[in-house]
């Protein structure tokens, strides 16, 4: 992952963007994929406003075992008829290495949530492919052990993995996470790799979710990705921190318009 390896900042090419390209990329959806025309809808929306890729969890990390834990398959069936309805590219997160065979039928990008960042098994597994990677930061690991993650992809062959700054633990408890911003120069200067910013999990309140995106391409970050809902006050996951499409047809004007400063 470093820079002396390889000098040249890497780019990945998904179903015609350029993940670390000119244009910054655009990811948004729901926390959790919901119903079938739900996502439609919020595809059609977002493809609109100029997302590049469609994102949506159907395997859930929840912090309590009662809470909804995602659709499953189904829920990955409903991101290939989103894909299908709009062309968008889709991420969802796969959380073990024994689902790697039935996700990578349905996604183009697989997530690496904050929780899995060091899930060696995992790492090693989504490694073995050569499907594009989005890894998040974990919330307690430092930038040496995310490039570390990052280094058991690409060690196993996968050279095509994309960094996601998502938000650390600080004492900080007005918001949910604090988005390390620092982390996005240090990356650049440290490694070859895309890195992109999501603000909505980063500070966990729908109001900041737009300052932050800015904030996170100012300071270099490839892109976004954001979470966004029909109706937020509705949304089976992550309500809080999600956007309505209203609300992201600005968030992606005024990344673009950023992204053109730096
Ligand atoms: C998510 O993207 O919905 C998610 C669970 O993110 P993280 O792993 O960053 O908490
Ligand atoms: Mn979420």
């Amino acid at each position: 992952a470093s820079r002396p390896f390889h000098p040249d900042n890497t780019t990945i090419e998904i179903l015609g963007h350029v993940v670390g390209g000119d244009e910054p990329t655009i990811i948004a959806g729901p926390c959790s994929v919901e119903s079938k025309e739900g996502l439609i809808e919020i595809a059609q929306a977002i493809k609109a406003s100029g997302a590049h890729m469609l994102r949506g969890g159907a395997f859930k990390p929840r912090s309590s075992p009662y809470s909804f834990q995602g659709l499953g398959e189904e829920g990955l069936k409903y991101l290939a008829a989103a894909r299908e309805a709009t062309g968008l590219a889709v991420v969802s997160e796969i959380m073990e290495p024994g689902l790697v065979d039935l996700v990578i039928d349905y996604v183009d990008v697989l997530q690496i949530g904050a929780r899995n960042m060091q899930n060696y098994a995992l790492l090693k597994a989504v490694g073995k492919t050569n499907r594009p990677v989005l890894l998040k930061r974990g919330f307690s690991n430092t930038i040496e052990e995310w490039l570390m993650s990052a280094e058991y992809i690409l060690s196993e062959g996968n050279p095509n993995v994309i960094l996601c700054e998502r938000g650390i633990r600080t004492f900080e408890t007005y918001t949910r996470n604090t988005l390390d911003l620092n982390a996005i120069p240090v990356v650049q200067h440290l490694s070859h790799l895309p890195v992109l910013v999501d603000p909505s999990h980063g500070i966990g309140h729908s109001r900041y979710v737009t300052a932050m995106a800015r904030a996170g391409v100012a300071a270099g970050a490839a892109g976004v990705i954001v979470e966004v809902h029909k109706k937020p006050e509705e949304a089976w996951s992550d309500g809080n921190q999600t956007i309505t499409l209203e609300e992201f047809d600005r968030l992606a004007k005024q990344v673009r318009d950023t992204h053109r400063l730096v």
